[in-house]
């Protein structure tokens, strides 16, 4: 692997960039147009921090929101400024190895491939989320035995079974951190008539989010208005009550992973059994869902060590085992181009 080369994990909520084995970028998947001037003004970080905040004539997005490509024209640019942006410095043209959410369809496929050869990639790799989820956990994967990873993003859930080299099996549901947010939301219009933000219910959600075991003493003030009186209001909330309102989503999870299970070859289940499930992305890191798979399917489960930057850091491997990777096995999930 040259140390130019460049991995993107292109996730529904953040878009991290490797160069070499080295983290570049890990910044969010939002992209900001001038409509007058008609070209892109900011992406990533910039652009975030101008969501609800521009005049009429810019439009600020997240373009691939529910872990499908929503703004076809708009994730395309955004891809092409983080290509140009990340090898502005190069003296040769980078390789560029690209991770799309699973629900992205084959022709969106090729746009992807497109927009990184037009900002100047030598040559563009797709691979698969999975299969970079489970590289960048650290698991050999040149093995026969059967691994299971649980990505939770933004978006989507995906559930894969992968074996020599392939992808077994598997399922993607929109289950994930926006739907998190949703239930958090929902929970309190419901119980005491305050309406909070997004933001207020991602931080809720990462500070004192819980789906199994909730400790009654942890807790904090989520703020929002109140639907009746229209003032800003503050109330106390604990991980008990946040883990009523999380455990539904969760539990859609949980049988989706259980799904698989039920059609995963025995040996396959056997291999996982005693390797584990692993976890992976932002969503993986909601208080006790490892411990709630566990409990549920009787199977260990344990978050990877950097579940946010696993699929980039898989990403970026994938460069140094592309030849098994690339040729062989039927399923393979990675598609040279060109
Ligand atoms: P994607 O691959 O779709 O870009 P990520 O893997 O980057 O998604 O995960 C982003 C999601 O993870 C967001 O919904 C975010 O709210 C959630 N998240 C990040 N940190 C935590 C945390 N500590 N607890 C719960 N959810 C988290
Ligand atoms: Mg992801």
């Amino acid at each position: 692997m040259s140390n130019m080369d460049i991995g993107i994990d292109l996730g529904t909520a953040n878009i991290i960039i490797t160069m070499g084995n080295k983290m570049i970028a890990n910044e969010p998947s939002v992209v900001a147009f001038d409509t007058k001037k008609q070209e892109v003004i900011a992406v990533g970080k910039d652009a975030y921090k101008m969501l609800g905040r521009t005049p009429k004539h810019i439009i600020v997005r997240k373009p691939l929101e529910d872990g499908v490509i929503s703004d076809h024209e708009l994730t395309m640019m955004m891809i092409r400024e983080f290509v140009q942006k990340a090898s502005r410095n190069l003296m040769i043209k980078p390789q560029i190895i690209i991770c799309v959410p699973s629900a992205v369809t084959g022709v969106e496929n090729r746009a992807v491939v497109d927009a990184a050869l037009s900002a100047g990639a030598r040559k563009v790799y797709l691979i698969k989320e999975p299969i970079a989820a489970i590289l960048g956990a650290g698991i050999d994967i040149d093995k026969a035995d059967g691994s299971m990873v649980i990505d939770i993003g933004g978006g989507t859930c995906d559930v894969a079974v992968v074996s020599f080299n392939g992808i077994v099996d598997s399922s993607t549901l929109k289950m994930a951190g926006n739907k998190f947010d949703a239930a958090i939301i929902k929970y309190f219009v419901n119980r005491d008539k305050i309406l909070i933000g997004e933001k207020m219910a991602e931080e809720a959600k990462m500070t004192i989010g819980c789906v199994f075991n909730p400790n009654p003493d942890n807790t904090m003030i989520v703020k929002g208005r109140h639907l009746i009186e229209g003032l800003p209001r503050g109330v106390q909330v604990s991980e008990v009550e946040m883990c009523e309102a999380l455990l539904p989503c969760a539990m859609e999870i949980v049988a989706q992973v259980k799904a698989i299970f039920e059609k995963t070859p025995p040996e396959l289940v056997g291999d996982i059994l005693s390797s584990g499930i692993i976890m992976t992305g932002g969503g993986a890191m909601l208080g006790g869902f490892a411990e709630l798979i566990t409990h549920h399917l009787k199977c260990p489960c344990k978050v990877a060590e950097n579940p946010l930057e696993c699929v980039a850091l898989g990403a970026a491997k994938a460069f140094e085992v592309a030849d098994s990777l690339l040729d062989g096995f039927e399923k393979i999930s990675v598609y040279k181009h060109k």
